[in-house]
C-alpha cells in the first residue's frame, strides 16, 4: 500500500503547528519570537525542535541520512506515534508476535486499535506463515522485536525482509537490543522497504535509560509525517545535550557492550552449575537472559528478600517458570549467584 492508503485521513490532512524555532532558524541579533525569557540560565530558550545535532551525528554513526530519523521520548513515543499516524481507532488492526514487549499492546489499547497475537513456535522462533495470514485488509502494522523481549533471541534478517517483501502495510522491527546482536540492523533495509520502520533506543547499550531517547528511522516521508504529529519540542534540551555526549563517546559505548556480553557469558555458565534448580537458558542476542527454573514464584520471592530483583515472566505465553534476568555488573551478578547457590544447596 501507498504511504497515502496508509496514514489516517486526518492526518494526512493535519495543518500542523509551526513553532516559533520552526519558523526562523539561524542567527539573530535578538530572539524576540517566541516570548522565552531573556535571562540567560542555561535553559531559557526552547530546544531545537527537530534535534538537527543530535540527528547529524547518529546518522553518521548508524549510516543513515538525518532526514530518516524521528527522536521519540523514549521509545513509548515511537511506539505511540505508529499508531496515532497509522491506524483508525475502532476500524484498524495491528498484528504482533507474542511473546513479545508489552508496549504494543498498552499503546494498542489506548488507542483503541484491535492487537491480534501470534504465537512463536516453542523454540522461540517465528512462524511467518501464521503471522501474514492474521493479516487483513485494516491491518496497518506488523509488530516484530528482535532480539525479542522477552525472549532474547533474534530473527534472521532473512526472514524479516521476507516479511517486509510480502506484507503491504508497516513493518515496524523494534532492535531496542540490537547492539548485543551479531545480527546487523536492518536500517540497512530503509531503502528497499519504503513501508520498513526501524527502532532503536539510548536506553540499553547506550546506558542512558534516564534521558528517555528514542529513535525511529524511516523513509523520509514517514519521518515528515511524525514531524508533523509530534508534539513541537518533544526532546528537551537537557536529553540533546547529553545524547551528543554519548554519541562522542561511542568507542567507550562498545567497549562496555561487550563486557556487558562477556559477563553474560560468565553469568550464563555459572548458572548451568545450579543444575538442581536451573533447567535451562536460552540462547541470548541480548543483555538478559531467559532461564527456565524449577519454582519461579518461590525463586523469585527469594531473591526479592535477599535484594536481588529479577522479572517473574512464569506467566507469560510459552515461558512457564522462567525468570528474566539482566546482565548485571561484576557485584551483581556475583550476589545473583550467591544467592541462588545457596537456595539450590538448601533444597
Ligand atoms: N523496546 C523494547 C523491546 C524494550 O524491551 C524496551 C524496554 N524494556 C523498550 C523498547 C523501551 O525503551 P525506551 O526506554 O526507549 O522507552
Amino acid at each position: 500500500m501507498t504511504l497515502e492508503e496508509l496514514v489516517r485521513p486526518n492526518i494526512l490532512n493535519l495543518s500542523p503547528y509551526t513553532c516559533a524555532r520552526n519558523e526562523f532558524t539561524g542567527e539573530a541579533r535578538a530572539w524576540l519570537d517566541a516570548n522565552e525569557n531573556s535571562r540567560i540560565t542555561g535553559l531559557n530558550r526552547y530546544p531545537d525542535p527537530l534535534q538537527t545535532k543530535v540527528k547529524e551525528q547518529l546518522g553518521k554513526y548508524r549510516n543513515v541520512s538525518p532526514e530518516r530519523i524521528f527522536l521519540g521520548v523514549g521509545s513509548d513515543e515511537c511506539i505511540d506515534i505508529a499508531y496515532r499516524v497509522f491506524c483508525r481507532p475502532g476500524i484498524d488492526n495491528v498484528v504482533a508476535i507474542e511473546p513479545t514487549y508489552g508496549m504494543y499492546q498498552v499503546c494498542a489499547d489506548i488507542n483503541d486499535i484491535e492487537y491480534r497475537r501470534v504465537s512463536l513456535r516453542k523454540d522461540f522462533s517465528l512462524d511467518s506463515e501464521a503471522l501474514l495470514s492474521a493479516c487483513d485488509n485494516n491491518t496497518k502494522i506488523i509488530w516484530i522485536c528482535t532480539p525479542n523481549n522477552p525472549t532474547g533471541n533474534a530473527f534472521s534478517r532473512e526472514q524479516l525482509c521476507d516479511i517486509c517483501n510480502r506484507f503491504n502495510g508497516i513493518t515496524v522491527i523494534d532492535e531496542a537490543y540490537i547492539d548485543f546482536s551479531t545480527k546487523g540492523s536492518m536500517t540497512e533495509y530503509l531503502d528497499s522497504f519504503p513501508n520498513l520502520i526501524v527502532m532503536q533506543t539510548f536506553s540499553k547499550a547506550w546506558a542512558s535509560a534516564a534521558i528517555r531517547l528514542g529513535i525511529s528511522y524511516a523513509s523520509s516521508s514517514i519521518i515528515d509525517i511524525y514531524n508533523k504529529v509530534k508534539y513541537p519540542y518533544n526532546i528537551n534540551e537537557l536529553t540533546q545535550r547529553q545524547a551528543l555526549k554519548v554519541l562522542d563517546d561511542i568507542t567507550h559505548i562498545e567497549e562496555t557492550t561487550q563486557e556487558i556480553l562477556d559477563a553474560r557469558d560468565n553469568l550464563i555458565t555459572e548458572l548451568e552449575t545450579i543444575d538442581n534448580i536451573v533447567l535451562g537458558i536460552y540462547p541470548s542476542d541480548a543483555n538478559f537472559i531467559l532461564v527456565k527454573v524449577t519454582e519461579a514464584d518461590a525463586i523469585y520471592n527469594y531473591l526479592r528478600d535477599c535484594g536481588v530483583i529479577v522479572r517473574n515472566r512464569s506467566r507469560v505465553h510459552l515461558c512457564g517458570n522462567c525468570l528474566r534476568i539482566t546482565v548485571g555488573n561484576t557485584e551483581e551478578n556475583r550476589l545473583l549467584i550467591d544467592k541462588l547457590s545457596d537456595y539450590g544447596n538448601n533444597r
